[in-house]
């Protein structure tokens, strides 16, 4: 299956994909769903970010051609960071470049998206424990990233997080193609087989820091080719089987 958040009449809620239409649910759609109809065409919505996530936890150099990329080696466990809730946005919004930074970059990712409570998992429990996957972009300010050395301002200004269009449910992740395009053009195209640290791996690892609340994400680290996006750029993120993701960029002041 696959469910959107959407917006339709002034009103918000979750609902899931029906042909060229959205079937509403009033139920938490990770728990038990209830279509209450009639469809709403797509063309009448508008599709926000899929998840409303409490936390996002995100990898860093968990594609061992990324790590090259800026000259560093695969790393030994998982590196981690968090973006704040504040930065997600959803398809077709605006990533608005911040005044501070002078060099914003993609950064296209397989987003998990968390469907139970969960404390300590052990890896071959870890599917259970999984909502679905969507498409994400951990947009980074690649100048303060470096001027920090470490990485909170550069991750999490507003609109750097992302995500959709949908979370597909029955999503296969251990070998999909992952691509971002800039303006059509391919700046990244990798394997989600390429990463270091596998979903199961990671949802293990993460749990045993921290609790994960249903709708949080775990965006999985990105493939190599991360570069530049300025105002008037239009970036797509696209996971095969799952979707496409595109956001325009935007200056500052835009309205
Ligand atoms: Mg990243």
């Amino acid at each position: 299956m696959r469910f959107v958040r959407f917006n339709h009449d002034g009103k918000t809620g979750y609902g899931v994909l029906e042909g060229e239409g959205v079937v509403p649910i009033f139920t938490q759609p990770w728990s038990r769903v209830i279509p209450t109809g009639p469809v709403i065409p797509l063309e009448q919505v508008t599709l926000l970010a899929p998840c409303e996530p409490s936390k996002i936890i995100a990898l860093g150099k968990n594609y061992g051609a990324h790590a090259a990329e800026f000259g560093s080696e695969v790393p030994t466990s998982p590196i981690i960071f968090l973006k704040p809730p504040t930065a997600v946005i959803g398809p077709g919004a605006a990533i608005v470049c911040p005044p501070s930074s002078q060099n914003v970059h993609h950064e296209a990712e397989l987003a998990v998206v968390i469907g139970r409570r969960a404390r300590s998992l052990r890896p071959e429990d870890a599917a259970a424990y999984i909502w679905g996957y969507t498409c994400g972009n951990d947009v980074t300010a690649r100048d303060l990233q470096r001027l920090d050395q470490q990485w909170t301002r550069s991750k999490s200004f507003d609109t750097f997080c992302p995500l959709g269009p949908w979370v597909d449910t029955a999503f296969d992740p251990r070998d999909a193609g992952i691509i971002c395009r800039v303006n059509g053009e391919v700046r990244q195209n990798a394997r989600t087989a390429d990463m270091v640290f596998g979903v199961s791996t990671l949802l293990a690892f993460i749990s045993e820091i921290m609790t994960l609340e249903p709708g949080d994400v775990i965006l999985t680290g990105t493939p190599a080719g991360v570069g530049p996006l300025l105002p008037g750029d239009t970036v797509e993120v696209e996971i095969e089987g799952l979707g496409v993701l595109a956001n325009p960029v935007v200056a500052p002041d835009s309205p």
